[in-house]
């Protein structure tokens, strides 16, 4: 058996337990087990490649930089993942997708220098032997093309997910003219560069590439922004599937379409679960328009003591709380379980309502109970919980904020219209938890804090939750 067939069959092995890896991570039980089989996936074919590379004959200078690149990647990885705090978790997401991008984009580069270039002239004479010449173009083209648009979109994700821009969306005059023209442009060039690959048409589509990535990102408001992180996973996906043909790597176009067709399945059950249109999102906010500026006068809003929702959850019959990105934050969780034992013990139904994109990474809520300990079975899902709020004594907002904003049905105009909310104004007395009266993620004010029924308890989540602990 020669180290090529060995390394082929282990690419086989690590492809297999991708699948399995992604099987696994479906379910909360399995979760623990599929990251493993993920994680030994990934070092059987790190292993295959550095052996594929050794018996290819690679320069000593070439198997140093390999080295030197996988303890820095490694080095980094580490460090980073280990200091990750949950709630930072989709911006560093954002951030790896843009690694993988940058990497189509380079591989692409490198696929032409060689090749069309005239670099190795070999390489180049093996391809118009076989008649794959023209393939090997448009591989290289599309392959920068989507690893470009990957890069720069992922890189203002991350932008906007840290906080460092704004969330809300740009509003470039023709800006859906702008995203279909681009793609128009760049269907014209492929054709062209299959005919007669020169390099300036492979610095334009680069540069349109970048742009493109930089303004479909930019034109999504915060709301959408958690279909933005998996369509751009998607993106990563189909980047490095390109990369994986060019370097004729079976293994990179497996794991590539892998993780461009979940993360496309994906994007289309959150739009499905936020009621957006897929086509609408994936193309940069098409058809949407801005919303009017904000000057309504929604009134007085009412403030309440930890001692008096004590008092109130001392006599209420059923408490469902409805957590958001804010717990994360507060890192409250350890506090609203104990709450929710000491609830439970003094014989008060108490249930938690789950909107899908509470946090800021799909499960986000989830992930957080279950470490606290919250028993998987009062957990539900929003359509599981929605209809049970006018039976509820008491409902604990806990830093959410856009999952509970009665706009989102009753004001067309709202940016965030059309998106299924928690309907907690139904309940006989709200709670909200929070430390001002700033809007949510997508920057818009909620009418909620201001109806008759709620009532606002300032203060960091965690502090206020051990100050009701506390008086109970
Ligand atoms: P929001 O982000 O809308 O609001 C969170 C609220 O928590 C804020 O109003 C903030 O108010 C409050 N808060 C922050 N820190 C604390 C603290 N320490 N103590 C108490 N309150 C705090 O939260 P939701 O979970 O309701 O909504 C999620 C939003 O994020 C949606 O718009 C969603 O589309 C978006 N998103 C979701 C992703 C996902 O995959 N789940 C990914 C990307 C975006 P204040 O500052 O006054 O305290």
């Amino acid at each position: 058996m020669t180290i090529e067939s060995i390394a082929q069959s282990a690419y086989l092995v690590a492809a297999l337990l991708f699948i399995l890896a992604l099987a696994g991570l479906s379910k909360h039980e399995s979760a623990k087990s599929g990251n493993t089989l993920g994680m030994a996936g990934m070092a059987i074919a790190l292993v295959a490649t550095v052996a594929l590379a050794i018996d290819r004959k690679i320069e000593p200078m070439g198997l140093g930089l390999l080295a030197v690149a996988m303890v820095i990647g490694a080095l980094i990885g580490l460090q980073r993942a280990r200091r990750v705090e949950m709630t930072g978790m989709p911006e560093l997401i954002a951030l790896l997708h843009s690694f993988v991008g940058l990497a189509a984009v380079l591989v692409g580069w490198n696929g032409y220098l060689l090749v069309e270039g005239g670099a190795s002239p070999a390489e180049s004479l093996a391809l118009s032997a076989q008649g794959t010449l023209g393939i090997h173009h448009a591989e290289v083209f599309i392959g920068v093309f989507i690893g470009a648009v990957t890069f720069t979109g992922s890189i203002v994700a991350y932008l906007k997910l840290s906080g460092r821009a704004s969330s809300s969306p740009l509003m470039l005059p023709g800006k859906n003219f702008l995203n279909v023209g681009a793609l128009v442009v760049f269907a014209g060039l492929t054709v062209w560069f299959v005919i007669s690959p020169t390099l300036w048409l492979l610095i334009l589509v680069t540069v349109i590439a970048l742009l493109l990535g930089i303004h479909l990102v930019a034109s999504i408001g915060g709301g959408d922004m958690p279909v933005v992180v998996s369509m751009l996973n998607s993106y990563s996906g189909w980047a490095a599937a390109a990369s994986g043909f060019l370097l004729e790597n079976d293994l990179l176009i497996v794991t590539g379409a892998l993780v461009g067709s979940s993360g496309a399945y994906l994007s289309y059950i959150m739009c499905r679960a936020m009621n957006r249109s897929f086509i609408s999102v994936i193309a940069g906010g098409f058809g949407i328009e801005a919303g009017p500026a904000e000057d309504k006068d929604y009134g007085e809003h009412r403030e309440v003591t930890a001692e008096q929702v004590a008092e109130m959850l001392n006599g209420a019959d059923s408490v469902i709380i409805t957590p958001g990105y804010g717990m994360a934050v507060a890192q409250a969780q350890y506090g609203v379980a104990e709450l929710t034992r000491k609830l439970r013990d003094n014989g008060v139904k108490v249930r938690f309502g789950i909107h899908p994109v509470a946090g800021r990474l799909p499960g986000h809520m989830n992930v957080l109970l279950a470490e606290a300990k919250v028993p998987y079975d009062i957990v539900l899902e929003m359509d599981e919980i929605n209809d049970d709020f006018p039976d509820t004594s008491v409902v604990l907002v806990i830093g959410a904020n856009d999952t509970v904003n009665p706009a989102a049905m009753d004001d067309p105009t709202s940016p965030i219209a059309g998106m299924p909310v928690l309907k907690v104004w139904e309940a006989h007395n709200v709670i909200i938890f929070k430390r001002s009266m700033a809007s949510g993620y997508a920057g818009v004010q909620n009418p909620l804090f201001f109806r008759e029924n709620s009532a606002m308890l300032f203060g960091d989540a965690k502090d206020r939750v051990e100050d009701i602990l506390r008086a109970l």
